[in-house]
């Protein structure tokens, strides 16, 4: 056996649908918003990494809840997170800006701010994996996005059409498992959309045998994620504001 270990990215389901994405590769590992600590501590003792580093996408609790106590037990760990965020995400050691480059175990990400969710959210790309990689945060779900908290329709649609703008075959890493909910909200707007339908019973087998309807691709979400379909702010803003009073 080679001791020259593939690359893997897992999620771990912690809370009531947050996932935490751990990557591993050679012996080391990155974790994407930690809302937790002691599922993570496990997972990467178990599997022997060594915690490398924390990409934070946002400051929400359910995002950043369990890095502090994850810098305890690996000191050298470094936390990447928006230089705009210093104050709400305090414990930061690498601040990084919208468009800048980092190498992160010998891959090299791109910082994507995309506004929206919160004033300074930003997403982590790579096209260094054998399909582009995503870590998308709360901006996009499957079939649908992020609540807009702080930013304005327009800047989230913009962040919406930075995300269309990637490779067809990006994979998108959400934290949020809200993908049947999504789905069922989209399909009562369009009862007869077959792609809708389609992914809503692909859906219920996942979920049937306890997998994870994520990662999406960027090809998938622009045949079934209105919010992306959405072709102007008008039509984005209605979606959401329909959205955000379906329960
Ligand atoms: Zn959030
Ligand atoms: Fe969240």
């Amino acid at each position: 056996m080679t001791l020259n270990k593939e690359q893997e990215i897992y999620g771990i389901p912690v809370l009531d649908d947050n996932i935490i994405w751990i990557w591993s590769k050679g012996g080391k590992a990155t974790v994407i918003d930690p809302a937790i600590s002691e599922p993570v501590i496990k997972f990467l003792r178990d599997k022997n990494l060594i915690l490398d580093t924390i990409f934070q996408t946002h400051h929400h609790n359910d995002h950043i809840g369990g890095t502090t106590k994850l810098m305890v037990q690996w000191p050298q760990v470094k936390v990447i997170a928006s230089i705009k965020e210093k104050k709400r995400i305090p414990f930061q050691n690498t601040s990084v800006t919208d468009g800048q480059k980092i190498t992160v175990l010998n891959t090299t990400f791109k910082v994507i701010e995309l506004i929206g969710h919160t004033i300074s959210h930003i997403a982590f790309y790579s096209d260094e994996f054998e399909n582009p990689v995503l870590f998308v945060g709360d901006t996009l779900f499957s079939a649908g996005c992020g609540r807009i908290f702080e930013g304005t329709h327009a800047e989230m649609f913009a962040s919406l059409q930075k995300i269309s703008s990637l490779p067809q075959n990006t994979k998108i890493y959400c934290a949020h498992e809200y993908t049947k909910n999504n789905l069922l909200w989209a399909l009562n707007l369009h009862p007869n959309d077959n792609l809708l339908k389609e992914k809503l019973n692909e859906v219920n087998k996942k979920i049937a045998k306890n997998k994870l309807t994520i990662p999406t691709t960027l090809e998938e979400e622009k045949k079934i994620n209105l919010f992306l379909r959405a072709k102007n702010v008008d039509e984005f803003s209605y979606l959401r504001a329909n959205k955000d009073i379906w329960v």
